[in-house]
């Protein structure tokens, strides 16, 4: 059994082949604590942390943790990217329209690529298909019932003052 990021980051790094420093586990424990973190919170987080860093050194380690697959980067259009453990349970995010908040959600299918790829296959044989990434866009609660974001119109989407 492969020892639990949230438990133990040093070891899980060790496990796969990862050098082991304070930066790197102040990251994956930054993660466990605040996931669907952008990359300025966990580099305040990390600065609380270990102390002066510098932001390349914070991109650095989030880019290779998410190179290696311990990290997922979660990029919705039009927003900043933010980054979780990347754990297998295979789940989706729900993003907020109007503040940008992101939930987890359970996948309907519990396993990738969670849709029916029959299709894909003879679009495009030989393609290999892994993972599908679903996003959901709607309006959290909060959002659905300010009057600003309250289930616009089509006119009203387009010309939304500015308030
Ligand atoms: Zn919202
Ligand atoms: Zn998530
Ligand atoms: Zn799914």
């Amino acid at each position: 059994m492969p020892v639990d990021v949230k438990q133990d980051p040093a070891q899980a790094l060790r496990e796969r082949g990862l050098r082991v420093t304070k930066q790197r586990v102040s990251v994956l424990s930054a993660l466990a604590v605040a996931p669907h973190s952008v990359a300025e919170s966990v580099i305040g987080a990390v600065r609380n942390d270990v102390g002066r860093v510098s932001t390349q050194a914070v991109y650095d380690v989030l880019n290779t943790l998410t190179a290696r697959g311990m990290v997922r980067r979660i990029q919705p259009a039009g927003s900043a990217a933010r980054y979780e453990l990347h754990t297998d349970d295979n789940h989706h995010h729900l993003v907020c329209r109007g503040c940008g908040a992101v939930v987890d959600v359970d996948c309907a299918t519990r396993t990738a690529p969670c849709l029916d790829t029959s299709d894909l296959d003879r679009r495009s044989p030989g393609f290999v298909v892994d993972e599908a990434e679903v996003t959901f866009w709607g309006l959290c609660d909060t959002c659905s019932s300010r009057p600003t974001f309250g289930r616009p119109t089509d006119t009203e989407h387009h010309t939304r003052r500015r308030s």
